[in-house]
Order: C-alpha cells, then sequence, then structure tokens
C-alpha cells in the first residue's frame, strides 16, 4: 500500500467485501474497515437468507425461465406502488445478471437459482442462493477470498467515526476508532460507506419507522446509522428513511427465523385469538406491522408436514424446529390444545381453508394461492414480529456516488447496502426479498467499478 493509503477504504465487512474484491480484481490497494469482531457471524450479510436476484442470470436460462432486468424494474414499481427510485433499480436489475455471474465465476461461490417456490412479488424466480440458504455460508466465502488476495487489507476492530474532505469537498482520509480508544487517520481518495442501515439505533427507528418500533430488532447490533450520521454531516442527501424490512415469521422461542417458504408452500398466520388477519401471501415484510398491531403483538405459523418437510431446505427453518419451538398435533382440536389458542376458532378457520383450497370458498382476505388443504398432523410455531434492516439512507447515484442535495457527488464517497437507500419505496410493503443483498452487493460491486475508473 503506498504513503498516500489505499486506493479505496471499504468501510463494514458484509456486502462491502464485494466491492474489496471487485476492486482488487480492478487493480486497486484496499482497506476493510470493520466494527465488530464478531462480523462474520453478527452483520445482516451473516444473518440472511442469502437470496440474491438475479434478472437474466444463465441459472434462469438454463431452466427455460425468460427474465429481464426491464422485468425485474417492473415487479420493482408494481410492489412498491411505483414509489421506489426507478433510476435505481433499474440500475440494480442491470447489475444482478453479471454480479451472480461474478459471484459465481470470478469468487467461485456455489450458487443454485431457487424453484421450488415463489417470493411474493417476484414474477419470476430470480433469487440465487447458496446451499443451506444461510447468508453465513456466503459471508464465509466472501471472508475466504479476501484473506487470499494480497491487495485487501483488513483493520478489524475499528470503528469509522469520521470521513475528511479538501477545500473542493473532496476525500482526503478517513478517522477510525481503535479497541483502544485511540484514533487514527487513514489517507485515502475513496470510501465505501457499507455500515448498513440505523435498525439499532433506537431513537432512529421511533422517529423514521414508529409502526415497528415495538417489534423485535433481529439484525446487526452495529446497524446504529453511522453512514448516516457520517454522510449528513458531509451534506449528503438522504431519502426513504421510513422504508424498513419487516419480518412476520420470527420463533418466539428461539429467536431464529420460521421463514415465509411455510406460507407461500401454504401455511396460515394465526392470532392469540386463533383468527387470520389478512393474505399472508402479500409478503412477510409488510406482515411483520399486521402481526404487531394484533392481540399481545404474537401469533402462530401453522403448517402441515408437506410443508414442513419442504421447508428443510432453508437451515434458518431447519434450526427452529431443531430447536423444539415447533409444537405438533394430530388434529385440529390438537393445534388449539397444544396452541392455547381458542379451539372453535381454530376448527374454523382450518374448515375454511379447506374451503379456499379446493376453491369451493373465496378468501374473503383475497389470498388465492393456497398449494394445498392442510392435513393433519400439523405444526405450530409461536411467532413474533421483527425488524430487520432499514431501507432508507444516503442518497445514490447509479455507481454508488453518494450525491448532495442539489445532485451533485461527493467526491470520492459511495455508499452501499443499509447505508444507502434502497429500491423498496416506503414503509415495508415495498420490499422484495433479495433487494437487501441486491443493494449491499450490487451497490458495492458498482461503487468498485466507480472507483477503478476515477483512479
Ligand atoms: C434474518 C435476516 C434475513 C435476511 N434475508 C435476506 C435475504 O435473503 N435476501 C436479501 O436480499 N436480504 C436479506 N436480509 C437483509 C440483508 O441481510 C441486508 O440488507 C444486507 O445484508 C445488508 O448488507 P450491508 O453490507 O449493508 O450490512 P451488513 O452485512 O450488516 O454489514 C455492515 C458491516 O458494517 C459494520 N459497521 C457498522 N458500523 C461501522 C462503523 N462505523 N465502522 C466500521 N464498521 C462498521 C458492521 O459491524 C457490519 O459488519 C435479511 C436480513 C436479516 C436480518
Amino acid at each position: 500500500m503506498s504513503e498516500d493509503g489505499p486506493d479505496l477504504v471499504v468501510v463494514g465487512a458484509g456486502g462491502g467485501l464485494v466491492a474489496a474484491l471487485r476492486a482488487a480484481e480492478r487493480g486497486l490497494d484496499v482497506l476493510v474497515v470493520e466494527a465488530s469482531e464478531h462480523f462474520k457471524r453478527g452483520n445482516n450479510t451473516a444473518m440472511s437468507t442469502a437470496m440474491i436476484p438475479g434478472a437474466g442470470s444463465r441459472w434462469q436460462r438454463e431452466a427455460g425461465i425468460e427474465d429481464s432486468p426491464q422485468q425485474f424494474v417492473d415487479d420493482v414499481m408494481r410492489k412498491t406502488k411505483g414509489t421506489a427510485d426507478q433510476r435505481l433499480a433499474l440500475a440494480l436489475s442491470n447489475v444482478s445478471a453479471p454480479l451472480v455471474e461474478w459471484l459465481s465465476d470470478h469468487l467461485r461461490v456455489r450458487l443454485d437459482l431457487m424453484t421450488d417456490f415463489s417470493y411474493p412479488g417476484h414474477s419470476r424466480s430470480r433469487c440465487h442462493t447458496v446451499e443451506g440458504r444461510q447468508g453465513g455460508a456466503l459471508l464465509d466465502h466472501l471472508v475466504r477470498s479476501v484473506a487470499d488476495e494480497p491487495k485487501i487489507d483488513m483493520l478489524i476492530p475499528a470503528r469509522l467515526t469520521d470521513v475528511s474532505v479538501d477545500e473542493d469537498g473532496a476525500v482526503i482520509g478517513v478517522s477510525v476508532t481503535m479497541q483502544d480508544g485511540s484514533m487514527e487517520f487513514i489517507p485515502t481518495r475513496a470510501v465505501l460507506l457499507a455500515t448498513n442501515g440505523y435498525g439499532a439505533n433506537v431513537e432512529f427507528v421511533s422517529d423514521y419507522v414508529p409502526e415497528i418500533a415495538s417489534a423485535r430488532y433481529h439484525g446487526s447490533e452495529y446497524s446504529t446509522g453511522d453512514a448516516l450520521i457520517i454522510g449528513v454531516r458531509l451534506g449528503a442527501d438522504s431519502a426513504f428513511l421510513d422504508a424498513y424490512q419487516g419480518h412476520a415469521a420470527l420463533s418466539k422461542k428461539a429467536t431464529t427465523l420460521v421463514g415465509w417458504a411455510t406460507v407461500m408452500h401454504g401455511g396460515v398466520n394465526l392470532d392469540l385469538e386463533g383468527r387470520r388477519f389478512g393474505d399472508e401471501t402479500t409478503g412477510y415484510s409488510e406482515y411483520a406491522a399486521l402481526l404487531a398491531a394484533r392481540p399481545q403483538s404474537e401469533g402462530w405459523i401453522v403448517i402441515d408436514r408437506h410443508i414442513y418437510d419442504k421447508c428443510l431446505a432453508f437451515n434458518d427453518f431447519r434450526q427452529t424446529v431443531d430447536s423444539g419451538a415447533a409444537a405438533w398435533a394430530d388434529s385440529a382440536e390438537g393445534l388449539a390444545r397444544v396452541t392455547g389458542l381458542p379451539e372453535s376458532a381454530v376448527l374454523e378457520e382450518l374448515a375454511a381453508l379447506e374451503s379456499y383450497a379446493r376453491r369451493s370458498a373465496t378468501d374473503p382476505y383475497g389470498r388465492t394461492s393456497f398449494e394445498h388443504e392442510l392435513v393433519a398432523p400439523y405444526a405450530a410455531v409461536r411467532i413474533v414480529p421483527a425488524l430487520f434492516h432499514t431501507q432508507g439512507g444516503l442518497v445514490v447515484d447509479q455507481s454508488a456516488r453518494v450525491l448532495k442535495p442539489n445532485g451533485q457527488p461527493i467526491d470520492g464517497v459511495y455508499a452501499s447496502g443499509g447505508a444507502a437507500m434502497g429500491i423498496s419505496g416506503h414503509g415495508a410493503a415495498g420490499y422484495l426479498a433479495g433487494n437487501g443483498l441486491l443493494s449491499a452487493l450490487g451497490l458495492a460491486y458498482l461503487a468498485a467499478d466507480a472507483a477503478a475508473d476515477s483512479v
């Protein structure tokens, strides 16, 4: 590394590692600064289900699935009711297939296209994932690739506290706080803020996303909004701060993810009065606030053996049931008994579900997709709503450059993932599965290319 410091400082060893690896491939010297010694298990990339969209990927072509970046953008705009930033959605859709192919070809990440069920809002099967469907495996792979790359150094634990600019507003270096409390200044011309959003910042959450403030936060403890605070101090614009990904399927007992595959394969949510309360297939993110508004803000996911077996493909689900969070029952009456829900309500709901699945009645909530009739034995997992991550942040352009309110970039400052504004529009309902990681990995990839182009 030269006396002038690294060509690029990547702050945050989650999706940011993609920027480090791409920048190194493009010939840059990179320093990764990471605040947490436990990032490999504690950050959001590690906690994720590792679903990465790739519109028009070779896996889709091989499976005979026709898709395109424009098709993906159309899905994003439909799910966000036209409120997402279309320019950014297109940039991310365009990079999505090259990104998953690069992960596979350049980094040798073993990816598969997930075709066994559809996530709400995606008109095509386009989520690619690793074996076990858990982000820890993806992150481990990125960390190993970084360790093998001589052009990348890592500084851990070290927390970014400031970014310095010269009189023209161009980056000249970053300040980090070391574990012993000492400060270090690292000269550089480019910095990528990849520190995630503000989900762990209680004050920001109650200010920007009050509807989910009472839910359990299930994300990185280091997502304290540092990029937002530092970026705004530098004069950056911010947007979509009310956007977040919630989840209505966190096991109360195991505090692990039950997963929405349960619902998409035919499972249902019951509240503590034993009643369904909406069309579960609209999306797990918006369902979190619905669940939070039910009595005691809790409920149950009810599935059967067939769904249970299908969901074992997810390590998260496996861990949840291995921890004993699933209660089994041989009958509807037994289901009421093991869950403690009112028997009459449970019997009524199960009978109604049978008629919807057989198409002899219509679901009053408008749900049309019931893969099959739920049949005993039933399994039920007690669930609480959760906030996974926030989706608003610093305004960026198609190259992940951080912009000021006048639309001009702050020279040398980039943002990705939860640190940047996302493509989920406002609130929770615009979130499409995979768009958290797409923003994290995709903007990181684009930032690395932009940084390499400007050296
Ligand atoms: C349970 C769960 C499941 C999910 N599943 C999916 C999924 O399947 N698909 C999908 O697209 N999205 C999913 N998401 C969302 C996805 O995980 C995030 O959108 C994405 O991982 C964010 O990546 P990131 O790089 O912005 O943040 P992170 O991966 O959290 O990385 C940020 C890093 O920055 C570090 N850091 C923070 N502040 C500082 C600082 N000041 N200085 C230095 N370092 C700092 C943190 O310690 C952390 O390691 C899921 C989220 C959760 C919680």
